[in-house]
């Protein structure tokens, strides 16, 4: 259906981008992202653009002859969203890296979209302030971290990426730049179509320049270590900790057994790991008697709540000890099994508790490994279904069937597929499932409005035409 990359083609590429950014053999990795379930990708030639005038032209020169576009960041995504399905070209934006300003007098940043999170996290806090934001793979693009519309650790207080995105600048299919949203505060013209493009996954156009919003570097930090007896009385604090005066900054659970994968993974071991549960609590402040009066009002509260103890780590040392543990469990599950598929569900805070006892129901029913951890405060989930050594024709007729009831069970506790990683390929069938027929009729003439011709990253979010 799309058209195979010839001699014609490669010599227009190599004209616009030079030899040294014209990629004929693909690099490892390039046709993959961090789910090796997903599989690999079939992309034939990639590019590494540097402006976006360079992206126009590829992208006119794509759209005239049939040619599939899959855009690429650092290839962090775990949906196969950045897995190029129809050939053609793998466009990567990780040469479009400068930070082209940051304006504490406008509490704004604007970036190219090849920036790395934590290359924009440190160069903001060198100028006290923050972009709030903070997915757990510093070394993802923020323009990758748009086009998910990532979210991390600090949701629950600061919201995700959509809610930091003032303006974009993006190429069509068409290869026209437009520029979506202003430098301003409040915008109420029209239809939000910037807030349409993020999250979009490239399918809708690719983001050439980002003007993103800060806010003032909070100073003082302190995170507590909390066990519980059993995962219900871990999840049962959070509403209750939801409602007191001073939202805290992040809200984590995680059972034991995570915790074991993690010490086996970095070999280091966690503050402690004597509990079943336990909940991860960070608050943030300016002086030190707003944190006091903080941190007082969260343990007076979790002693009524069955908290088992209050771990405070209050130095730069003892959070990294924690927070190195927490960004390390996605890797510590992989580095546990032999392959994994993955459902970042979200719902309602308080149905989190029962969609885990059903987890471990299925678990048990079908003889089946899953790990689950995530982000308490918000109600996203992280459920791992592991293969170990499960021998490969069970599994083939497992996992769907687990998958299946991951999902269902989610939908009926009032949830949706993806609270952060996205659809990619990998979920587009969970998609059709929670949001229905209407809803995917909408999103297909979206996308007919914005790629008539289907070039941009085809058969992501949604099936082919
Ligand atoms: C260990 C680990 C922890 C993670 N933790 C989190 C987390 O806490 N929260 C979270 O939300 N995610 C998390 N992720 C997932 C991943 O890091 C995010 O999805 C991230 O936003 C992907 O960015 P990327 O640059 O790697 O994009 P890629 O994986 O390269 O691409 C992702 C999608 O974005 C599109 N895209 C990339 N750049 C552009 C652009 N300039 N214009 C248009 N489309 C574009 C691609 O086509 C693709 O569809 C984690 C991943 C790992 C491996």
């Amino acid at each position: 259906m799309y058209k195979n990359i010839d001699k014609k083609d490669l010599a227009f590429l190599k004209d616009i981008v030079g030899e040294d950014r014209l990629l004929i053999t693909l690099p490892d990795g390039f046709n993959n992202d961090e789910m090796p379930i997903y599989g690999l990708g079939n992309g034939e030639v990639a590019v590494y653009v540097i402006n976006s005038t360079e992206v126009s032209k590829i992208l006119h020169y794509a759209n005239e002859n049939n040619i599939a576009v899959t855009t690429r960041g650092s290839g962090t995504g775990l949906v196969g969203s950045c897995v190029p399905l129809h050939g053609g070209i793998i466009l990567s934006t990780a040469k479009m890296n400068k930070i082209i300003s940051i304006d504490p007098s406008t509490m704004s940043a604007v970036v190219e979209p090849g920036v790395l999170l934590m290359k924009l996290a440190a160069e903001a806090e060198n100028l006290n302030v923050m972009y709030p934001p903070d997915p757990g793979e510093k070394s993802a693009t923020i323009g990758g971290n748009a086009a998910t519309n990532a979210g991390g650790m600090r949701a629950i207080k600061y919201g995700v990426t959509r809610d930091y995105i003032k303006a974009l600048e993006l190429v069509l299919a068409s290869g026209e730049i437009v520029t979506l949203g202003k430098d301003v505060s409040k915008n109420s013209s029209g239809y939000a179509l910037k807030d349409l493009m993020i999250g979009s996954e490239g399918t809708l156009g690719i983001i050439t320049k980002l003007t993103l919003k800060l806010i003032p570097k909070p100073t003082l930090n302190v995170s507590l270590l909390v066990p519980f007896e059993n995962i219900h009385s871990c999840l049962q604090a959070v509403p209750e900790l939801v409602q007191l005066p001073d939202i805290c900054t992040t809200l984590e659970f995680m059972e034991k057994e995570v915790l074991d994968d993690a010490k086996e993974y970095l070999g280091k071991d966690f503050p402690d790991r004597h509990y079943p549960a336990y909940l991860i609590i960070t608050y943030s402040a300016s002086t030190q008697i707003q944190l006091d009066a903080m941190i007082k009002s969260a343990s007076d509260k979790l002693k009524t709540l069955n908290a088992k103890d209050i771990f405070i780590s209050d130095t730069v040392e003892r959070q990294s000890s924690l927070w190195n543990t927490r960004g390390a469990f996605l890797e510590a599950i992989k580095n546990s099994t032999s392959l994994m598929d993955e459902a970042d569900v979200v719902m309602p805070i308080t149905r989190i508790a029962d969609y885990l006892d059903y987890i471990n129901q299925l678990s048990h029913q079908h003889q089946v490994r899953i790990r689950t951890f995530g982000h308490a405060g918000d109600g996203n989930l992280h459920v791992y279904v592991c293969k170990d050594d499960i021998e490969e024709a069970r599994w083939t007729e497992l996992l769907p069937i687990v998958m299946d009831a991951l999902y269902a069970r989610a939908l009926e506790e009032k949830g949706a597929v993806s609270g952060e990683h996205g659809i990619g390929h990998a979920k587009k069938a969970y998609l059709e499932a929670s949001v229905g027929k209407t809803q995917i009729a909408l999103m297909r003439s979206i996308k007919e409005v914005f790629d008539p011709q289907w070039i941009l990253n085809p058969d992501k979010i949604i099936d082919l035409k």
